[in-house]
C-alpha cells in the first residue's frame, strides 16, 4: 500500500517530472459543492443518473433532461472555483503541469485560470443540435425548454457524453497524447472506475510513469499509485504548491 510519510516526498516527485500531466474527477467539485453525478439529490432523488444522462432520455422526455440540466447548470453558475482548481491552474503556470485531463463537464477549471484543459466527458455549458451541430455557449439555463436550434429548429441538446455514447473525437486524442508523453500523473477526486479516462493513470504506469493520487478514500487507481496522499485536494494542493515555491 503506498502511504505517503510527509508531502515531501510527492513534491519532490513533482519537481523531477519532465511532462506531468492530472486527471480530475468529480471529487474536486465537489468541494466547491457540486454533488457527485452519483449523489442522491432531492428532486431528482428518484430519477437513476441513467435515466436522465442517456439518448433514449432524452428521446423520451427533452423537457425533463434539459430540467435536470438547468438545475445542474445553475449549480455550476454559483459554484466557485476551490483551492485545488486554483493550485493546478497555478501549476501549470509555473510550467510544471503541462496539461489537465478533467472528467468533469463544470467550468471550474476554467475559471480558476487552467489553460490546457481537455474535457473528456464534453462542458455542460454548451448546447448543441442534435441536427445540424450547431453549438451556442450558456451561461445560464435555457429560457425555454426544450431549447430549439435557432439554425435548422430541431432540438439542441447538452454537449455531454451520455451513457452509451463515444468520447469526443478530439477531447480523446489529444488526452492520448499526453498520456503518452506523460512521466508523472497527479490524479486527483476521481473513482478511476468510468473508462477510458480510469485507464490513463494505468497508462502512464505501463510507460514508467509516476502516478500520484490525492482523494478521500482510495479508488480504482490507488493500487498503482506511487503515493497516496488522503485528504481533500482543496486542502492537501495549496500544501503542495507552498513547498514546490519554498524549493524554487
Ligand atoms: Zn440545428
Amino acid at each position: 500500500m503506498p502511504i505517503v510519510e510527509t508531502l515531501e516526498d510527492v513534491v519532490e516527485a513533482i519537481l523531477k517530472s519532465r511532462y506531468l500531466i492530472s486527471l480530475t474527477g468529480a471529487g474536486i467539485s465537489a468541494e466547491s459543492g457540486i454533488p457527485t453525478f452519483r449523489g442522491r439529490d432531492g428532486l431528482w432523488r428518484k430519477y437513476r443518473p441513467e435515466d436522465l444522462a442517456s439518448p433514449e432520455a432524452f428521446r423520451n422526455n427533452p423537457k425533463l433532461i434539459w430540467e435536470w440540466y438547468s438545475w445542474r447548470i445553475s449549480m455550476i453558475i454559483n459554484a466557485s472555483p476551490n483551492p485545488a482548481h486554483v493550485s493546478l491552474a497555478r501549476l501549470e503556470d509555473m510550467g510544471i503541469l503541462k496539461a489537465l485531463i478533467t472528467q468533469n463537464v463544470d467550468n471550474l477549471h476554467e475559471r480558476a485560470g487552467s489553460k490546457n484543459i481537455i474535457k473528456l466527458h464534453g462542458d455542460i455549458l454548451t448546447a448543441r443540435c442534435i441536427s445540424c451541430g450547431y453549438k451556442k455557449r450558456l451561461d445560464a439555463p435555457p429560457e425555454e425548454l426544450p431549447p430549439k436550434c435557432p439554425s435548422c429548429g430541431e432540438l439542441l441538446r447538452p454537449d455531454v457524453v451520455w451513457f452509451g455514447e463515444p468520447l469526443p473525437t478530439e477531447a480523446l486524442g489529444a488526452a492520448i497524447i499526453h498520456t503518452h508523453r506523460a512521466d508523472a500523473i497527479l490524479v486527483i477526486g476521481t473513482s478511476g472506475v468510468v473508462y477510458p479516462a480510469g485507464a490513463i493513470p494505468y497508462t502512464v504506469r505501463e510507460n514508467g510513469g509516476v502516478v500520484i493520487e490525492i482523494n478521500i478514500g482510495e479508488s480504482a487507481i490507488t493500487p498503482i499509485a506511487d503515493y497516496f496522499v488522503r485528504g481533500k485536494a482543496g486542502e492537501v494542493l495549496p500544501k503542495i504548491l507552498d513547498l514546490i515555491a519554498k524549493k524554487l
